[in-house]
């Protein structure tokens, strides 16, 4: 009998071990029954050959029509033709022989039924698979089948150039006949309050199901299986947290924070006090927070961590305040400051009282800010400090930091939050991470599952919406000039203007785009702290618009044509990542004090500038960005009491995916809306991002959108168990199945690195 640790080459022979492990990477019995059949088909039932795509590597379920041999013109040789149909569409496999392939076409007789395998491709207009494998259903060729093909359905494996579906079968059969499962991995109790089937049943019902019922029960109970180890590992870990101590930073009436409530020029929004109620309260506990704030672009979720920075400082800690470009760092610097007035000035003249200090740190700045700012991190004489990802760098000392704050969470992964954090000596700061896009439950409940979660439904009263309209030059390239008449109306009503591009234009011939400075995490340079800008986001570039395309527009040349021609007389300024600090600050500084009319910059605006001035955005080859990040970038408009305008300018037609997206975007506001549609164009490994390595392979079934409830039942479930028994002493084949999903998270990490 054979366990699931086992490994394939005792089950299965040598041999076959060998082709699943260099093909698919299976080395135990558990790897290859986890290895699912990714449809059934029915016998008898032919697979559509008009639904087969160039490139794709299939297995079909066809009727041999015809067979022809010819001689090969230039060389010695045949070439056997045996034309399959599913009824209506056809496809030609093609076989090369040296010799006259008789034996071959003895056995591909037509009216047959088989199982083809290989690489479709299109030859003189017809499609085909080239020296396809095949295996003939009912032929009779070996007792051993006759029983597989009895059954109604025939799984069909992930399969690959070195191995067929049928071989996979054939050693899934063998694991099955001889496993001997023993204990669960799902506690009783669980299986019986969501009618779920055992373990065993649920690997046989998968690979071999008698009817469709069998497959349904089986993957809901495997897909369980997932969720659950997953959220159990989450609990531990959060529970693990909790056991971590923090220096407590209760409120204390008369701070800073109290002053600063009290110049707030607005009320907060309920959600706004929310929130603040929640993490106040944790700040005072004795154990590190771990919250995610999240909201709809605008939601106010700045002043949230400004009150809680303060909240710590006036408890006598240091607060970090983490931003992904160093034109957030620099706007969240002058507006914090300009907020805390003489509170934020320390020992200057005019100082109050029990003031601190605001310093910042980012990748460029001259050195000596960097040594007057690193020292008063360093020394305890700034109460804030903002920063890029400098701040993450060894240097970077802090007195008593007590808070770290993560803005706009898409640009940073767990190792940047782990980075700061272990800069707060004995105990651990308190964290609050906020993220730029808002993300479905199910997603923040696995990619940030170790932190609870507040979330911003509402925008501050009086806010104005914002008319998005996709501009299709292509078919009407007048609509362009409309549009910077737009702008120019628009400044003529005193309000100003983003046009955004996906490239800056500055780059050396022959340089390769998109190394203008990748965010942190990302490998890129670290001359630039903006990080993504060139290129836009991939999506949009799918393999058939790829190659013909022109280079996509670039800021600077843009600007010198707007400039000499539809936008001449007005007051353009240009913003990039690759500008150097102070020029950055300039640009923005004027903009956001409206000496500039129209900024033509690049995504380096995309999360958090806040000029409320500014009304209209203008987003060239749109189709190059991505949905979150289109809709982030709109939300730079309509901050203030007028209404904002979008314009999404693109040369793609209608009708194809791209434009689909755009006018996704035009149609709606709702950001959680986006992002669900953003998520559902990407691979799930990507929604987990490269910081979750293991759970990309560990979640096969389970799909973060469509298996909302059962993720949340899964994530109350794991929470009781681990509370009841954190070490799990009760349940061992659950925590064996969490450590080797460990042990893959750990391994790949480690080839990551
Ligand atoms: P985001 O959540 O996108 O980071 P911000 O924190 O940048 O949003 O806030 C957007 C704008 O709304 C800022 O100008 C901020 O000062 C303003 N704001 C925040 N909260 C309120 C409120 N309760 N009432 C009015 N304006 C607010
Ligand atoms: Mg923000």
């Amino acid at each position: 009998m054979a366990v699931l640790e086992d490994p394939l080459r005792l089950v299965i022979g040598d041999k076959a071990a060998k082709r699943l492990d260099s093909a698919l990477g299976l080395q135990t019995v558990g790897d290859l029954l986890h290895h699912y059949p990714r449809r059934y088909d029915k016998r008898g039932e032919l697979t559509e050959l008009a639904s087969l795509r160039d490139g794709e590597h299939v297995t079909v379920q066809a009727e041999i029509a015809a067979v022809t041999v010819r001689r090969m013109r230039n060389r010695p040789g045949t070439i056997l033709e045996a034309t399959v149909t599913d009824g209506r569409g056809r496809l030609t496999l093609t076989f090369f022989g040296r010799g006259r392939q008789d034996w071959r076409e003895k056995v591909l007789r037509p009216g047959l039924h088989g199982l083809f395998s290989g690489q479709v491709s299109t030859f003189k207009g017809k499609r085909q698979l080239a020296h396809p494998e095949y295996e003939l259903l009912g032929s009779g060729d070996g007792a051993a089948r006759a029983e597989q093909y009895a059954a109604e359905l025939i799984p069909v494996y992930p399969a690959g150039s070195q191995i067929t579906s049928w071989q996979i079968a054939d050693s899934v059969r063998i694991a099955l006949d001889t496993l001997d499962v023993t204990g669960d991995p799902l506690p009783a109790g669980v299986r019986g309050r969501h009618g779920l089937c055992g373990y065993a049943d649920a690997l046989r019902g998968i690979h071999r199901p008698v009817d469709l019922g069998d497959v349904r029960r089986a993957t809901l109970r495997l897909k369980w299986d997932e969720a659950f180890v997953l959220q159990v590992v989450l609990a531990q870990r959060r529970l693990a947290a909790t056991a971590y101590s923090a220096t407590p930073r209760p409120a204390l009436p008369g701070g800073l924070l109290a002053e600063f409530d009290a110049a707030l020029p607005f009320e907060l929004t309920i959600g706004q006090q929310l929130a603040g109620a929640t993490i106040a309260d944790e700040l005072a506990l004795d154990h590190p927070m771990h919250r995610l704030l999240q909201g709809e672009v605008g939601s106010g979720k700045t002043v949230i961590a400004v009150r809680a920075m303060l909240q710590v400082v006036d408890a006598a800690g240091q607060a970090a305040l983490l931003a992904p470009t160093e034109v957030l760092a620099q706007q969240h610097y002058r507006s914090i400051s300009q907020l805390l007035g003489p509170l934020a000035a320390a020992g200057q003249l005019g100082g109050a009282e029990h003031a601190t200090r605001v310093a910042i740190l980012t990748g460029s700045q001259g050195a000596a800010a960097r040594r007057k700012h690193l020292l008063e991190a360093a020394s305890g004489a700034a109460g804030i400090i903002i920063g890029t990802h400098a701040l993450l760098e060894e240097r970077v000392q802090f007195a008593d930091l007590g808070l770290v704050v993560i803005d706009e969470q898409h640009r940073f992964g767990v190792e940047q939050r782990d980075a700061l954090r272990d800069k707060a000596g004995d105990g651990r700061p308190h964290v609050l991470v906020m993220t730029a896009t808002p993300i479905p439950r199910t997603v923040a409940m696995t990619v940030f599952g170790d932190l609870e979660i507040s979330t911003l439904t509402e925008l501050p009263a009086g806010r104005s919406p914002i008319a998005t309209h996709v501009v299709p030059v292509a078919d009407k390239p007048w609509y362009l000039d409309r549009a910077w008449e737009r702008i120019r109306e628009e400044v003529a009503n005193g309000r100003q203007a983003y046009i955004v591009c996906p490239r800056i234009g500055d780059e050396v011939p022959g340089d390769a785009p998109g190394d203008g400075g990748s965010p942190p995490g990302r490998g890129g340079s670290p001359a630039s702290d903006d990080g993504g800008e060139d290129g836009g986001d991939d999506l949009g570039q799918g393999p058939d618009d790829g190659e013909q395309r022109r280079p996509p527009l670039a800021v600077i040349d843009l600007a010198a044509g707007l400039a000499a021609g539809p936008l001449a007389g007005l007051r353009l300024a240009v913003l990039h990542g690759r500008l150097p600090s102070e020029e950055k600050d300039r640009v923005m500084l004027s903009f956001a004090a409206g000496s500039v009319d129209v900024l033509v910059t690049t995504t380096v605006v995309e999360v958090g500038v806040d000029v409320p001035n500014a009304t209209a955005m203008v987003i060239m080859d749109a189709e190059r960005f991505g949905v979150s990040q289109l809709h982030q970038l709109r939300g730079r408009v309509g901050r203030g009491s007028h209404e904002g305008l979008c314009l999404l300018v693109t040369e793609v037609p209608e009708g194809g995916k791209a434009r689909e997206r755009l006018d996704a975007v035009a149609a709606t506001l709702d950001g959680f809306k986006l992002s669900r549609l953003d998520l559902e164009q990407r691979r799930e490994g990507d929604v987990l991002g490269a910081a979750q390595a293991g759970r990309k392979s560990s979640l096969k079934l389970l799909t973060l959108l469509a298996d909302e409830d059962l993720i949340g039942s899964a994530r109350d479930e794991a929470t009781a168990l681990v509370d009841a028994d954190p070490a799990l002493a009760g349940q061992p084949a659950l925590a064996a199945a969490i450590r080797s999903l460990l042990d893959e998270e750990r391994a790949e990490f480690l080839e990551k690195a």
